[in-house]
């Protein structure tokens, strides 16, 4: 994709995001730079919903802007750019606060796939605890040494779980950050039901090595994304 497209497909991804409330006035999605993979795009400092081409932003992986232009950056910049540092495999980056998720970052119990659609989110959603290195804090990633600390606990997973705050979910392309990023939120959703019943049958670990193995070919990939932007554009 040219730098052009992938400004326009990052838009359309922060739109989709907040019809789906995995952001509201909080949280971002990045894309490595599509030319220099020692870079990111990034919004500026505004609500996912309202971000437009102008608004993105160009950042070294430190998190320092390379041309601001009078534009505030967000104070979590630096989730993105210490992924992308540790896993060049990874090309997209989001980070959410969402509601559904978060009762899993601050409890014992394991989120895990509990449906086909989220098989793509791995056997382990590791939780990540800011104050274990660095104390009492406002609990934001707002410089790189925190970054780089929550992203050694990601380690090589697709999400990891940040206690007190919400999570960060990885993707190879654009679209497999913003769809595990759903589901995400979906499979908390169902996990949280289904314990009310009782035990709960999770996706086996089998299952789950089937389909990140087939995750880039996974049918209906792209019809996902294509009702994903439609239902944002309405
Ligand atoms: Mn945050």
């Amino acid at each position: 994709m040219t730098l052009e497209e992938t400004i326009a497909k990052l838009v359309d991804a922060n739109h989709i995001l907040a019809q789906e409330r995995v952001v509201d006035a909080f949280g971002h999605i990045s894309v490595r730079h599509p030319e220099r993979p020692d870079r990111f795009l990034l919004s500026c400092s505004r609500s996912p919903e309202l971000v437009t081409p102008r608004d993105i932003m160009e950042f070294t992986l430190d998190g320092i802007p390379v041309d601001a232009a009078g534009r505030k950056p967000y104070f979590e910049r630096f989730i993105h750019g210490a992924i992308f540092a540790i896993r060049p495999e990874v090309h997209s980056v989001v980070h959410n606060h969402s509601y559904d998720v978060i009762p899993f970052a601050v409890s014992k119990t394991p989120l895990r796939p509990v449906f086909h659609g989220a098989g793509n989110l791995g056997k382990s959603m590791p939780v990540w605890d800011i104050r274990t290195k660095f104390g009492a804090t406002n609990m934001l990633v707002n410089d790189i040494d925190k970054g780089r600390d929550m992203a050694t606990a990601l380690g090589s997973n697709t999400v990891v779980l940040m206690r007190g705050h919400g999570c960060t979910v990885v993707g190879q392309t654009i679209e497999e950050a913003v769809l595990s990023s759903v589901y995400l939120q979906v499979n908390a959703r169902l996990q949280t039901t289904a314990m009310q019943f009782g035990d709960v049958s999770y996706l086996h670990d089998d299952e789950i090595d089937v389909m990140q193995a087939a995750r880039a070919a996974a049918p209906g990939n792209d019809r996902a994304w294509e009702y994903l932007l439609a239902r944002s554009r309405r």
